[in-house]
């Protein structure tokens, strides 16, 4: 086998690992850097820009330039975080017909699996061009809170880049490998993890080189960019008062501000004011206008306070479930950039009465972590390490009158099965039906329709006699399959599923067929 990495694709930034002999180390971009911005850009001129580039392009082409589509992926259309997401973004979204989120670029419309699968190509050519071999076997990781339609789409834009995921694991489990590896010690440990665009909260236990999660919660719409735009809406209501002038509809100048405001909001967890200057940020015929304000750590604190604040109760949830106290948690892990905010530091230092560690690098550990597993995987690691991961979501079906059965419980360990008996409740029923969630509300309209599967070609037979074993699983990467038995023939029972959401098989066999000719006409440019 050739190497594997790690790859913590995130929805701001996005890195790479691979293990070194015994330890994990970052691989660089192509342009030398750690991380690279999850951030695809469709040029006037007909080229695509990924990472920095694209970056460094978004000020001139707001609407044609593609970031935080981890928000999107495997998600309904009609979702509040993608109604969200649409209120905020500069680019369209549309819904797809099978109610799922396209993108509208120019006269193009992409699934976000493809923009991510351009941002996993791209990855995917930093690690070959370091490691100077082909690289096709990946562990990538996911939010912990992400259910089984993220999962998949998510391995889905993966096989569209031309990886093969050995193992999708959760993006606190992984940080929590790369923390716990090299320490021999036992104990409960928290992981708090604030990316650019979602919050998760995981207990583990750590001891003899099993880390096993207790418990987990997120919050897909809590995260970094909602502070930023704290900041930018600060900017945009201070601007209003001092020039009488309203900049929310200018794509061009929202997207300066939305970076200077990124931009004061890192500075502010080093120094204690920052300014922000942007030079002609309108121009119409009274003149131009400047836009200059002076940002201090405690305005930023004042603005976001809330968001702050937002996460505990989660915290306290998944304390709870796990059945620990604060003081029972021997260990505070840090991860993801907004962690780095100081009043984030304070809160949860205040919150578990002790000061989070601050060996771990909360950018990268998250794709060291996946390196990690995947040397596990591959064998090159030879350190005995077993991960009992967890479901965050509920699995159940939908009951009469629109109920919920609940069939595997939140924060069960994965992989996990549980059968249950099905029969008909008519005279010579030849199909029974299935509806599978995911979720935790009481109706099954509240949670996630993930597919409904039909046991088709029953015998004929009174009602109540046909008798079927439904076996639903959830496997090591989170996903769940459903498989049936009829009890008297012993047989495997046909079933056909009718999933609500995603890429068909056929459509991604296009897609990475249209990538794999990319790919060989690049290479081919490449050695004239
Ligand atoms: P991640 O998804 O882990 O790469 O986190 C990205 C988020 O972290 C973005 O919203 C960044 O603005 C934020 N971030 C990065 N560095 C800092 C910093 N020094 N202070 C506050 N937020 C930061």
């Amino acid at each position: 086998m050739g190497h594997v990495i790690g790859i913590d694709l995130g929805t701001t930034y996005s890195c790479i690992a691979h293990l070194a002999g015994d330890h994990p180390r970052v691989i660089p971009s192509l342009e030398g850097f750690p991380t690279t911005p999850s951030i695809v850009s469709f040029t006037r001129g007909g080229e695509t820009l990924i990472g920095d580039l694209a970056l460094r392009q978004a000020i001139a082409n707001p609407e044609n330039t593609l970031f935080a589509v981890k928000r999107l992926i495997g998600r309904k259309f009609n979702s509040e975080e993608v109604q969200n997401a649409r209120a905020r973004l500069p680019y369209k979204l549309i819904e797809a017909p099978n109610g799922d989120v396209l993108i509208e670029v120019g006269s193009q419309q992409i699934t976000p699996q493809e923009v991510s699968a351009m941002i996993l190509g791209y990855l995917k050519k930093c690690a070959e061009s370091y490691l100077g071999e082909e690289v096709r076997d990946v562990v990538i990781t996911v939010p912990a809170h992400f259910g089984d339609h993220q999962r998949q789409a998510t391995k889905d834009a993966a096989a569209i880049a031309g990886l093969n995921v050995m193992r999708v694991i959760n993006e606190p489990t992984a940080a929590s490998v790369a923390y716990g590896l090299n320490r021999k010690q036992n104990g409960n440990i928290a992981v708090f993890d604030m990316g650019g665009g979602t919050f998760d909260i995981t207990m583990l236990e750590i001891g003899g080189g099993v880390f096993h999660v207790l418990a987990t919660n997120g919050d897909s719409y809590l995260g970094g960019e909602d502070f930023d735009q704290r900041v930018l809406d600060w900017l945009l209501e201070d601007f209003r008062k001092d020039h009488k002038a309203d900049l929310s509809g200018d794509k061009l100048a929202i997207q300066r501000i939305k970076e200077a405001a990124e931009r004061a909001k890192r500075e502010l967890s080093f120094t204690q004011e920052t300014e922000i200057n942007l030079p002609f940020i309108s121009a119409s015929s009274g003149g131009s206008k400047h836009l200059r304000k002076v940002l201090s750590r405690s305005i930023l604190e004042n603005l976001t306070a809330d968001l702050v604040e937002k996460a505990f109760p989660l915290v306290e949830r998944t304390l709870e479930e796990s059945k620990l106290k604060p003081d029972q948690i021997d260990d505070v892990i840090l991860v993801g950039g907004q962690t780095r905010m100081p009043l984030i530091y304070k809160s949860v230092s205040e919150f578990f009465r002790k000061k989070p560690n601050d060996k771990i690098n909360p950018d990268e550990c998250v794709a060291l972590g996946a390196a990690i597993q995947s040397g596990i995987l591959s064998g090159e690691l030879n350190e005995i390490v077993l991960l009992l991961d967890v479901t965050s979501l509920a699995l159940g079906i939908e009951t009469e009158k629109g109920g919920y059965e609940r069939i595997i419980e939140k924060n069960t360990t994965t992989p996990t099965k549980k059968t249950k008996a099905f029969t008909t409740v008519e005279n010579n029923q030849r199909q029974v039906k299935i509806h599978v969630l995911q979720g935790d509300a009481p109706r099954a309209a509240e949670n996630v329709s993930l597919a409904t599967f039909d046991l088709v070609g029953l015998m004929p037979a009174h009602a109540g006699i046909p008798q079927i074993d439904v076996t639903f699983e959830i496997n090591a990467d989170g996903l769940v399959k459903v498989t049936a038995k009829d009890v008297l023939s012993g047989k495997e029972q046909k079933i056909s599923v009718h999933p609500s959401s995603g890429l068909s098989r056929p459509q991604i066999n296009v897609l990475i067929q249209k990538e794999r000719e990319k790919r060989a006409k690049e290479i081919t440019r490449g050695k004239r």
